[in-house]
């Protein structure tokens, strides 16, 4: 399978690089939400976070949390949002996580999260229901207490 982010892996496609080391790639995203938007990706192709290798995990991750914490020294921002989308949403299918500077009345609106509620005994279901597909063993009842 290859992909635009496999050819920046290997370096076939030049991009704004900011890291790079032989498991993890990071880079400026093309069309950023917000200026410094970063994207960091597995070299190795992998499709989405549910197929990230164990061992690719924390490479991923450590980088993805290092630019978080550069973005208030390289840009003035006051914190970061970092991102995964899994299929849906995901504009190239090969794992990237994005990394967006964020400053507190940035205008940030992309981003369309409608909140619902959960009926009465709903939420137990749903919890039940992932517990299950965990096996278990995620501690107490579980019970979610809002208001
Ligand atoms: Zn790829």
């Amino acid at each position: 399978m290859t992909d635009v982010f496999c050819q920046v892996a290997t370096g076939e496609l030049i991009v704004p690089e900011i890291y790079r080391d032989p498991l993890v790639v990071a880079f400026l995203d093309h069309r950023p939400v917000f200026r410094g938007h970063v994207l960091v990706i597995p070299v190795r192709h992998v499709d989405t976070i549910v197929d990230l290798p164990a061992e690719l995990m924390e490479p991923l991750f450590s980088t993805a949390q290092r630019v978080a914490a550069a973005m208030p020294t390289a840009l003035g921002a006051q914190g970061s949002f970092v991102a995964v989308n899994n299929v849906v949403s995901q504009s190239v299918p090969h794992l990237h996580v994005h990394v967006v500077p964020r400053s507190k009345g940035d205008g940030l609106r992309g981003f369309f999260w409608p909140r619902t509620k959960y009926a009465d005994g709903e939420a137990e279901s749903y919890a039940a229901r992932l517990r299950e597909a965990l096996g278990g063993n995620t501690g107490a009842a579980g019970r979610l207490e809002h208001p």
